[in-house]
């Protein structure tokens, strides 16, 4: 395009620079007459013709007249015909001013050489598709300039090599030579560069016989084609068109030599792209019209091109790395990516989003878990603190049961003292008092390592417990603060054992908690102060434990409330103590919850499951 552009720039500028080359009287016409060889229906020529019309049609500042003529000079031969189309050309273009001639292809560029001097005498012209060894044959005659190809057989033997490993056979396929448009000059070139390989003529013989043959051909060998412009009984067609007949049968790779014939079955070779042809044309023409004198403006040459086609080369199993260097592969097939880029990036994107929120929910995951494996911890250590707050409340229940072993120590030993002062002291009755002393002493010691396993600040543990005996414990541990607060207590057990996994410290935290909110809840109330505890199986895989009391319940919009955080209605209150309840329980899968009873005062239940 950069290219495009910049010659478009180039041509402007030299149209502005030509009144100072030419006079207004030889200033050409902007005028150019294309003669066209052979049958415009074929892509070849359909994209030699879009080259160059795309360069002559390009200048919007400069538009420049295009005539075109087909000559048609495969089909069509003989004094007359020329004759006939030299008359038809004269009379038709009578009148119209010619600036340049686009002559394409070398029976053209002959008959235009010997037309020009009556039809149009001093009218330059351009060629183009002239091989060079016909260029070099013809010399450079006046006010003549083109586009010269290179094709050299030997390029057609080189690729043949590269796609048939251990070639020992080429068989040839195409028009007699002398009609070839391209490829006249092989004919000569073919016992050099084919010297040591079995040659298998097919050339100019009818289709019907071609496609017998190149079915059958031995295993390490190619088919040359060069063009075929008809069946050879009368019917015509493009040279694409009668490749496309041959690969049909053909049980080995062609190789081609122009870019059009690989999309119809040719492997390719050295191939020339006639677009690069037409345009090439078109640019020296346009030199010319802009004032340039033929003579300056120097014929260019194009050589083939390696080009192959990726679907013939999967046919014949042929890998890329075994291309001659600098080979290009046209009609690839899209890869699945390249097929289908926009699905494709929208399921990788899915994919990236679904990844993301994967590893972000993993990530969340994995600081739950810390949270969850740090929650017991924390639950452990407020519930410490808890227990100390509900151990200073609970002082006098905690002296009481320490005074009275200790107050019957003192008593017997007393008693001993005397009895040891006595003439005839009683030996067994001293013994009696000595194992009463031991016993208190045991039971004063029991009570310091029950408040001490209270105290003691131990992480959350299961074991295998009896819930009967957790809440008689409890119950008789809180009895002596139940009188001192002149509130009666009452538990209700089940007999036998309760079997339950659980932690025995947390779960009477709880049972205290409960009963200690309850005496609080009675402390306004003149009498009838009452605690009862109460066990029940629920159908044999939990436990239900209540406390209820005949306090004056919870107003029953803090129903919800009550085991929330921090939330108290106590002046000295921490707001803790039923929120870590509800936290152990629910370490123990358990459930607890509050209500107001129909005949008045709070019950508090909890739900523990049975071990199994
Ligand atoms: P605190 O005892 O420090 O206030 P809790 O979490 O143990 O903290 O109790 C929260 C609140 O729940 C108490 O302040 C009280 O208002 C209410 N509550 C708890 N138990 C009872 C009960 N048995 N009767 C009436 N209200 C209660």
């Amino acid at each position: 395009m950069i290219r495009i552009i910049s010659i478009r720039g180039l041509i402007f500028g030299l149209l502005l620079l030509a009144p100072a080359c030419l006079s207004a009287a030889e200033r050409r016409p902007f005028s150019v007459l294309v003669l066209d060889q052979s049958d415009l229906r074929g892509p070849f020529y359909y994209q030699l013709s879009a080259g160059l019309r795309g360069v002559l049609g390009g200048n919007a500042d400069a538009r420049v007249t295009v005539y075109g003529e087909n000559l048609d000079l495969t089909r069509f031969g003989g004094a007359t015909y020329t004759e006939s189309l030299k008359l038809h050309l004269q009379e038709k273009y009578r009148d119209r001013p010619i600036g340049v001639i686009v002559a394409i292809g070398a029976g053209t560029l002959e008959h235009t050489l010997r037309w020009r001097q009556e039809l149009w005498p001093g009218t330059p012209i351009v060629f183009a598709m002239l091989d060079e060894t016909d260029f070099a044959k013809l010399g450079r005659p006046p006010d003549v300039t083109g586009v010269v190809m290179r094709i050299p057989f030997a390029g057609a033997m080189k690729a043949a090599r590269a796609v048939v490993p251990g070639l020992d056979t080429v068989a040839l396929v195409g028009d007699d030579w002398d009609r070839q448009v391209l490829f006249s000059h092989w004919d000569e070139e073919i016992p050099a560069a084919a010297a040591g390989l079995k040659v298998i003529d097919l050339v100019g013989q009818k289709m019907a016989d071609v496609r017998k043959r190149v079915a059958e051909l031995p295993e390490h060998s190619a088919i040359i084609y060069s063009a075929m412009f008809s069946d050879g009984e009368g019917t015509f067609y493009p040279p694409s068109t009668a490749l496309g007949m041959i690969a049909e049968k053909a049980n080995r790779p062609i190789v081609v030599g122009a870019e059009p014939l690989l999309p119809a079955g040719g492997i390719g070779g050295y191939v020339l792209l006639p677009s690069e042809i037409g345009s090439d044309a078109a640019r020296l023409a346009m030199r010319i019209l802009a004032g340039e004198r033929t003579e300056d403006v120097a014929p260019v040459t194009r050589e083939a091109k390696p080009l192959f086609n990726w679907h013939q080369m999967q046919r014949w199993g042929v890998s890329e790395s075994s291309l001659p260097e600098g080979s290009q592969v046209h009609l690839r097939e899209p890869t699945f990516l390249e097929r289908y880029r926009w699905q494709s990036l929208a399921v990788f994107a899915a994919l990236f989003i679904q990844a993301g929120l994967i590893a972000f929910l993993l990530h969340e995951r994995h600081l739950r878990h810390d949270a969850e494996a740090e929650s017991p911890n924390r639950m452990s250590e407020l519930a410490h603190v808890n227990r100390q707050a509900t151990a200073g409340e609970l002082s006098s229940s905690i002296a009481h049961e320490l005074n009275q072993p200790l107050g019957s120590i003192l008593a017997n030993a007393e008693t001993a003292e005397l009895i040891l002062k006595s003439a005839d002291p009683d030996l067994d009755e001293v013994r009696e008092i000595l194992a009463d002393i031991k016993r208190d002493d045991q039971r004063a010691g029991e009570v310091i390592r029950r408040l001490r396993g209270y105290l003691t600040r131990a992480p959350f543990e299961t074991k295998d417990i009896d819930l009967n005996q957790i809440l008689g414990e409890t119950f008789e541990f809180l009895s002596v603060q139940a009188s001192t607060r002149n509130v009666a207590l009452y538990l209700q057990t089940v007999p036998g054992d309760i079997r339950i996994k659980g932690d025995p410290v947390q779960l009477q935290q709880v049972i205290l908690n409960l009963v200690v909110n309850s005496m609080d809840a009675m402390a306004a109330i003149p009498y009838g102060r009452t605690v009862i505890g109460r066990v029940e199986l629920n159908g044999g895989s939990t436990a239900e434990i209540s406390i209820s009391d005949s306090g004056p319940g919870i107003p029953p919009d803090k129903l919800a409330q009550v085991f929330d955080p921090f939330f108290t209605t106590k002046d000295q209150g921490m707001g803790i103590g039923l929120s870590i309840a509800r936290t152990i329980i629910l370490a123990h899968k358990g459930r607890i919850w509050a209500e107001n009873q129909s005949g008045g005062g709070a019950a508090f239940h909890f739900v523990l499951p049975l071990a199994a």
